[in-house]
């Protein structure tokens, strides 16, 4: 299969040197394969997604140098397949709603007989408290979750993926204590937005045939809950690439509110894509 490979950002600020070097990073696998790189407009939020903000990505990637096929695949036009999934698990039986808030779910998981509550790549590990409310009594307030141990059940087998960044490569095999204790039972649907990040990732990888899953290391966690949602649905198992982060100068990870670091400032104050490229280390 050819290398495929995706940028996915949302478009809900602006781009920043982190997204640069993750989009850039992907292009240059892609390049060195002879494989394609794709842009995904990752707009599930539609309450905090943007026409600029995608107009001003788009303009900064192009001026980054990289060129994907248009039109690109944008999330909020395929609600129809994330329903299609969440009700494929839903017919499994490995799925519930769930109302609580998320202080309900805090004040739970810290109960005093809990201990800390654990955080893993869906938050804070859910402590259970809708887990027998049957599919059918679920409304328009409420999450729909998935049922973790029910999930591990419905395996023969649980599998694993190849990962071949640099602080994780090698093979990973999925376990059951840590889909039970690190991730837990985790949201596949929220009450206002339809499908949650994880249920549509596995979705659009699939559907854009992404052979290989080029990102930062902070989602690398999330990459054992993705491939347990690709086994439950039948999806084949991309490779993962989760690359270094690009930390501020205290040593935090970039966010969008990071606007210093827009690309945006670093092409007002006379960057070229070079200068940037050499700053980020590629
Ligand atoms: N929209 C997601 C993000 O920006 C994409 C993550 C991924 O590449 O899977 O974090």
């Amino acid at each position: 299969m050819t290398f495929t490979t995706r940028f996915a950002p949302s478009p809900t600020g602006p781009l920043h040197l982190g997204h640069a070097f993750s989009a850039l990073t992907a292009a240059d696998m892609a390049r060195a394969e002879g494989g394609r790189f794709l842009l995904r407009i990752d707009d599930l939020d539609q309450s905090r997604a943007r026409a600029e903000w995608e107009a001003q990505l788009k303009g900064d990637l192009a001026w980054l140098g990289l060129t994907w096929p248009e039109p690109c695949r944008r999330q909020s036009d395929h609600a129809a397949d994330y329903a299609a999934a969440l009700k494929t698990l839903g017919a499994m039986g490995l799925t519930y709603p769930c109302n609580c808030s998320r202080r309900d779910i805090a004040a739970a998981a810290s109960a005093p007989q809990e201990g800390a509550p654990l955080i893993g790549p869906d938050g804070v590990v859910y402590p259970g408290t809708c887990r027998n409310r049957p599919l059918s009594s679920a409304g328009p307030q409420d999450a729909i979750r998935l049922d973790m141990a029910k999930a591990i059940a419905a395996l023969p087998n649980l599998p694993g993926f190849t990962e071949t960044g640099p602080e994780h490569a090698g093979q990973h095999l999925l376990t059951a204590d840590y889909l039970l204790n690190g991730i837990g039972d985790a949201v596949l649907a929220r009450a206002s937005m339809g499908a949650a990040y994880h249920l549509a990732v596995v979705v659009d990888d699939a559907a854009q045939q992404i052979t290989h899953v080029v990102r930062g290391a902070d989602l690398f966690t999330a990459s054992f809950l993705h491939r347990l949602l690709q086994a439950l649905l039948g999806l084949p198992a991309p490779i993962y690439h989760h690359h270094r982060l690009i930390r501020d100068d205290s040593g935090k990870r970039l966010a969008k509110r990071d606007d210093a670091r827009a690309i945006a400032r670093y092409r007002d104050d006379g960057a070229t894509p070079e200068s940037l490229r050499s700053l980020l280390g590629l």
